[in-house]
């Protein structure tokens, strides 16, 4: 295809704003997809994201759109996720395509994700189409949000597109919009080939399939390619696109956006951001390349059945064969026996493996306190890693630690303005910036990663009913007096509830634990303490009391079914249990201990 007819793009968005909704109008109205295989949401594959309405991986699809003026243009559109854990999976598909359409629902304005997507795309050199979303809802105020989006982040909003994603209205506009209004692409197909690898997956069938974006030269089926960076070299047995279906077709030029196969055995021989050429007749210099996105939170997964150890080793294969960015390697637990310590780029991605686990893979799991990474500096000079808190060295062996900060942005209407400063008040943040957009003030904090992980976006949400919005990044690391808080079960410490803990909140977070623990932990027969302590000095404690364990006791005698209903109860309730010393300790209760309230 000549260069002056193909136009790549992504939308960017914060979540819920329709970016789903409008790619799968901008598929449909070009007839991509037949009408009776057009289901809601094409491009969210997963189950969990489209029960939780989000886009995970980075998607793309071709589609043709005749235009106005009589050409045919071919339209890639990489859809990128929308939620801050993957800001990293967004900033590298950036790279692939020339523009963006800036998705803003117009009845709630500009947003966090918003603002630190479309900062992604300003940096990535995209020219940038405004789209007003949801106009069909009576609460829409075009007019109001465009002098936002002027106000908050500076691009021209006078020729917005006014759409309803969900009606159609307007989508004709936005497809004229993105020929006439954002570049095509560069590049020269005679040069050597060079190509941008954009993503990679695992497919069952397929081995892993790779996403890339030509940008100079030409590449076929057959041809002998060579991963710059890995230095790996494969022959391309399948090149295609994907409309959104896989088709294969026989080469790719630049400027195209497509997949190749090439017996590559698993994603983590494919580095993305890598530059694809030819093993012969290579290009001169390789693309920049990103780095490996990191993670930032680590917890362990246990099987509450022992017995399932395998089962679990053989799934968490299976996914990180699909996930480069998820880690984990083997741990015993005193408590919990063998499992493993795994690490993810955020909370949601935690949620969402740990999700898959226990419904692909139907394992019961038992997630331990999610840590960050500290940075422990030793009397003697060395600096450990600290990853989970039970591998803590010996205070007297500490000189001291630092953690990870983020810069946190917040946009929230006025009125909840003050709950929001509280709540990063109490999570021992530094206010940075205070300012307004409209009637929407936008506070930035500095926050210890810690404070953040476990609840803050819970209770952000909570506090403000649902309407502030949040985005985060990584800003470095600081030293604090943070000390390690075990909680004792029945005298006995167990280690997966270990946690770090700032100084001074220690004897706050230390209560609200034993409280919750004791609401959590069902009565035994005898009676179990339950303490928090720091170092061998106990700071909060609670005692259960003892009762009578056998639940069929208060059926008198007759109901048979009844009885053997309960037994039964009894017996799935012991199932999500696990063993502790004497005591019983319910699988929801290593996460739900650690929320506060
Ligand atoms: P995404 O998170 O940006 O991908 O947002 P979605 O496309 O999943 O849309 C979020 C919600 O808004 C869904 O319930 C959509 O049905 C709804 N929605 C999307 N576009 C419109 C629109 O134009 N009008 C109305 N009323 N609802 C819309
Ligand atoms: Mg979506």
């Amino acid at each position: 295809t000549d260069l002056k007819n193909i136009r790549n793009f992504s939308i960017v968005a914060h979540i819920d704003h329709g970016k789903s909704t409008l790619a799968d109008r901008l598929i449909q109205l070009t007839g991509t997809v037949a009408a009776r295989d057009m289901k809601a949401q094409l491009l969210d594959n997963m189950d969990i994201e489209r029960e939780r309405g989000i886009t995970i991986k980075a998607n793309t699809v071709r589609i043709e759109y005749p235009a106005k003026d009589g050409q045919t243009y071919i339209l890639n559109l990489i859809d990128t996720p929308g939620h801050v854990d993957f800001a990293y999976e967004v900033s590298r598909s950036m790279q692939a395509v020339e523009g963006s359409l800036l998705v803003v629902d117009a009845s709630q304005g500009v947003e966090a994700q918003t603002l630190a997507n479309v900062y992604q795309a300003i940096d990535a050199d995209h020219e940038i189409v405004p789209v007003l979303n949801k106009v069909d809802l009576p609460a829409a105020d075009c007019d109001r949000v465009a002098e936002q989006i002027e106000d908050v982040i500076g691009i021209d909003a006078s020729d917005a597109v006014r759409i309803s994603a969900k009606t159609g209205l307007g989508i004709p506009e936005v497809l004229e919009a993105i020929v006439t209004r954002l570049p095509a692409p560069k590049g020269d197909r005679d040069a050597p080939l060079k190509a941008m690898l954009v993503d990679s997956y695992y497919d069952a069938y397929l081995g892993v399939v790779v996403i890339i974006r030509v940008i100079d030269g030409v590449i076929r089926k057959g041809d002998k390619i060579k991963m710059m960076r890995t230095g790996g070299t494969y022959p391309v047995d399948r090149l295609g696109v994907f409309r959104p279906k896989m088709e294969n077709i026989p080469e790719l030029g630049p400027g195209e956006i497509g997949f190749l196969t090439a017996s590559i055995k698993q994603v983590r021989d494919t580095r993305v951001g890598d530059t694809i050429t030819h093993e012969k007749k290579p290009c001169a210099a390789a693309l920049p390349g990103f780095k490996p996105a990191q993670p930032v939170v680590f917890c362990g997964l246990f099987p509450v059945d022992a017995a399932e150890f395998e089962d679990l080793r053989d799934a968490i294969e299976k996914l990180a064969l699909n996930d480069a960015s998820f880690s984990y390697e083997m741990e015993t637990s005193a408590a919990l026996g063998f499992g493993f310590r795994c690490g993810f780029l955020g909370l949601l991605h935690l949620e969402v493996i740990r999700d898959r686990l226990e419904r692909e893979y139907d394992i019961d799991l038992i997630t331990t306190a999610p840590s960050v990474i500290y940075h422990v500096y030793l009397r003697d000079g060395t600096m450990i890693e600290l990853h989970n808190p039970a591998d803590m060295p010996d205070m007297t062996l500490v000189d001291h630690i630092e953690e990870p900060r983020i810069k946190a942005t917040i946009l929230v209407p006025d009125e909840y303005l003050g709950d929001v400063l509280k709540l990063c008040q109490d999570r021992r943040g530094i206010q940075m910036d205070l300012t307004y957009a409209g009637t929407r003030a936008m506070v930035v904090y500095d926050l210890p990663l810690n404070e953040v992980v476990f609840d803050f976006y819970d209770r952000l949400k909570s506090v403000t009913k649902g309407y502030a919005s949040f985005d985060y990044q990584m800003i470095g690391y600081r030293e604090d007096f943070l000390v390690k808080m075990q909680v004792l079960v029945n005298d006995e410490p167990v280690d997966a509830l270990s946690t770090m803990v700032h100084r001074d909140r220690a004897e706050l977070r230390g209560r609200a634990m034993v409280e919750k623990l004791k609401e959590l932990i069902p009565r035994h027969m005898f009676k179990i303490p339950i303490q928090a302590a720091i170092g061998g000095r106990v700071i909060a404690r609670e005692t259960l009391s003892a009762m009578r364990k056998d639940v069929t006791a208060k059926c008198y005698g007759g109901d048979a079914t009844r009885k053997k209903k309960l037994l039964e109860k009894q017996k799935a309730g012991k199932k999500k249990m696990r063993q502790f010393g004497k005591v019983e300790i319910p699988q929801q209760a290593f996460i739900n201990a650690l929320k506060m309230d």
